[in-house]
């Protein structure tokens, strides 16, 4: 069943938002990079220039989950992911802005220092209460262990006289006070803009390639093509989970969006499509494929990818075409989801790659 943009879009304005972001993002064509990677025609779905903190996807997820916290009356914001986290930063931004407090449970192996840089720092200048806690090297924590400690972080706020509101990570899984997908649910509102954006050319997407992590950004993208573009296959290219047990949450968290927005549209297993060959050495590890891949698309289209999450994606987007797994006629559309900050305190292995050479 197709519906039009139209009723999509007024299922999603029935969430309440916030106005956070400059929408729409910027959509082009990348001529320069298509013609040297002499596959498919990419274009490029700029969400690292949603504006705010340096921007990225987690912003407009934080449009409808901003929204929500005011709604339920809280003035704490209470969440947790890896040391250098976008979505962590993104979310003590958003929160001042509202004036609420973010308190960030960064988890980072023993051995891997918690210095001042990339989205720590700016997690600092924005007076976040962070609160640093260690995993094994290698090791992503269980969300279910990391949403037990925020729980507890939630009794002290109460505790406190103060009213906490835990996310889960991403704001992606249904989890913690957050009781609808409201990360997705924005990012079936992005896929809206992504058609526009095709169709401002007379066009229509054959594909979307993404980097995926915590699966919120592809469980919207993929209600959104499934209910608007039943033609357009989401990629999402892993950044840090093996394929199987990913690809089910997507599917958890897409079958809670087609619910929330009312659409009927029997998400299956098969609608979500995850890549896990593209992890290079794991979660946030930099190698020599990334650093080439960040410079050439700075070089040829001007615009910076992060070695975290965008260049894997384009190395999976990038290695799809050397097999030949799209014709020459097909349209990509690659949505940058942001995370620049994120370049800099890996300044050292980027150097080391480029330019020490072996
Ligand atoms: C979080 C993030 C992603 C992945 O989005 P999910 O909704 O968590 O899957 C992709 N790119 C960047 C830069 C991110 O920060």
């Amino acid at each position: 069943m197709t519906t039009t943009t139209r009723d999509v879009l007024d299922r999603v304005d029935r969430f309440p938002r916030v106005d956070i972001i400059h929408r729409p993002t910027p959509f082009r064509k990348l001529e320069r990079l298509s013609a040297r990677l002499g596959g498919p025609e990419i274009y490029v779905k700029r969400d690292d220039l949603t504006g705010l903190a340096f921007g990225g996807n987690k912003s407009r997820k934080l449009e409808f989950i901003i929204a929500d916290v005011l709604e339920k009356k809280a003035d704490v914001i209470i969440t947790w992911a890896g040391l250098q986290s976008n979505w962590c930063m993104q979310t003590a931004a958003a929160a001042r802005t509202f004036g609420l407090k973010p308190i960030l449970m960064l988890f980072k192996p023993a051995d891997q220092p918690a210095t001042a840089d990339g989205n720590v720092l700016l997690d600092v200048l924005l007076d976040a209460d962070i609160r640093f806690l260690e995993t094994e090297k290698g090791r992503i924590v269980k969300p279910g262990q990391a949403m037990d400690i925020l729980d507890e972080a939630g009794r002290d706020v109460r505790g406190q006289g103060h009213t906490p509101y835990l996310v889960p990570v991403g704001g992606s899984l249904v989890r913690g006070d957050m009781d609808k997908p409201l990360g997705a649910i924005s990012y079936v509102a992005a896929f809206a803009e992504i058609l526009d954006g095709m169709r401002g050319l007379n066009l229509e997407p054959d594909y979307v390639v993404h980097a995926t992590g915590s699966g919120g950004t592809q469980a919207g993208l993929v209600i959104g093509a499934k209910a608007l573009a039943p033609g357009c296959r989401v990629l999402g290219i892993s950044v840090s989970d093996p394929k199987g047990p990913f690809a089910d949450d997507v599917l958890e968290i897409a079958r809670a969006t087609d619910e929330a927005l009312g659409l009927g549209l029997e998400v299956m297993a098969d609608d979500v499509t995850v890549f896990d060959e593209y992890l290079g050495q794991g979660y946030g590890a930099v190698d020599k494929a990334v650093a080439e891949t960040i410079r050439l698309v700075f070089q040829t289209e001007g615009i910076v990818l992060d070695p975290v999450y965008t260049a894997k994606a384009m190395i999976g987007l990038k290695d799809l075409i050397r097999t030949g797994f799209f014709k020459p006629a097909d349209k990509v559309v690659f949505v940058h989801t942001g995370g620049t900050p994120a370049l800099f305190p890996h300044r050292n292995e980027i150097f080391n790659f480029l330019v020490k050479k072996g």
